[in-house]
């Protein structure tokens, strides 16, 4: 049971093929990152996100075209499980990218998309956040789309979890990541391993969350090489003709398939349909301090420890 979907604003569009974000972030080759779970928490730094610079590759994938999505009654995209929404046209994708943000693999992503001019929607992982703000404000920085993907990547439809624990699983998600921006993201939620509990959906309707599913699955995450990526890509898009793809930045394999994959959209006359919300979620200010306290984060502005401690004598 869903409640009403909202509306796309597909006629408010743009062309900003030359436009596009740009980010400053250093190509580095990925490595294989562990599960979802065991980092350092590191306390946000101080320094501001790289600015856009115009795009200056001429032959760039670019961005075809941006839609506005009013999030109303948490609209669901993405036809594996909402067909209710047709609006992507032939020959158009989406990108989008799960699990981040995570060193050299989401860095080399951003890279990649930056070189095209082209960008994507970003699924973060609560935890992940607030172990790497500073990659995620690059995301932001870059003029990508950022969503939510859950605080800890719990699978929602997982029995022993009571309806509180998955509120609070899409809750503390979108709290963190704003955490880890200092400003809301998009009210964009993907669900982990595209498990949609149906109370859970009521739920993000009553929020005004749009849900994203996807039209197909890279299934980046078993490729055994960056090239078995770009082939089961290509293969399913070129039999549907258009379409969101799940991607995961957290991977390796994608990060090194990235270039290849954008320019082989370029060449088979792809272009890329960026979704943008038309407001940003409002978190609530409960999970926002849960956030606070669970993760043990600073509440204020951290300090250098060279301005905190100071050896004066050795
Ligand atoms: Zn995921």
């Amino acid at each position: 049971m869903r409640i009403a979907a909202g509306l796309i604003f597909a006629g408010a569009v743009s062309l900003c093929a030359t436009g596009a974000a740009w980010s400053q972030t250093p190509a580095t080759k990925g490595t294989t990152a562990p599960a979802a779970t065991a980092a350092p928490a590191l306390p946000p730094a101080a320094t501001p996100a790289p600015a856009k610079a115009p795009c200056s590759n001429p032959d760039a994938l670019g961005i075809g075209r941006v839609v506005e999505i009013d999030t109303t009654g948490g609209p669901g995209f993405g036809f594996e499980h909402f067909k209710q929404l047709d609006f992507l046209r032939e020959k158009e994708v989406v990108l989008t990218f799960d699990d981040g943000p995570w060193p050299l693999n989401t860095p080399s992503v951003l890279k990649s998309l930056a070189d095209e001019c082209t960008t994507g929607i970003f699924f973060p992982i609560g935890k992940h956040s607030t172990y790497y703000p500073e990659i995620l404000k690059q995301v932001a920085a870059a003029g990508h789309t950022i969503g939510s993907h859950t605080w800890s990547h719990a699978t929602l439809t997982n029995k022993k979890l009571t309806e509180d624990q998955r509120k609070e699983e899409i809750e503390k998600g979108f709290s963190a990541v704003k955490w880890a921006l200092g400003a809301s993201p998009s009210p964009f939620f993907r669900f982990p391993a595209l498990q949609h509990p149906p109370e859970m959906v009521t739920y993000l309707g009553t929020r005004n969350i749009a849900m994203f599913s996807c039209d197909l699955d890279s299934f980046d995450f078993k490729a055994r090489n960056p090239q078995q990526v770009i082939d089961v890509t290509m293969k399913k898009l070129d039999k549907l003709g258009k379409g969101i793809i799940l991607m995961h930045d957290f991977h390796k394999h994608t990060a090194e398939a990235l270039p290849a994959l954008l320019r082989k959209l370029k060449a088979d006359g792809y272009k890329v349909v960026q979704m943008k919300a038309k407001a940003p979620v409002q978190t609530l200010p409960q999970y926002d301090e849960e956030v606070l306290k669970d993760a043990k984060l600073p509440t204020v502005s951290s300090r250098p420890v060279s301005s905190v401690v100071q050896t004066i004598s050795e």
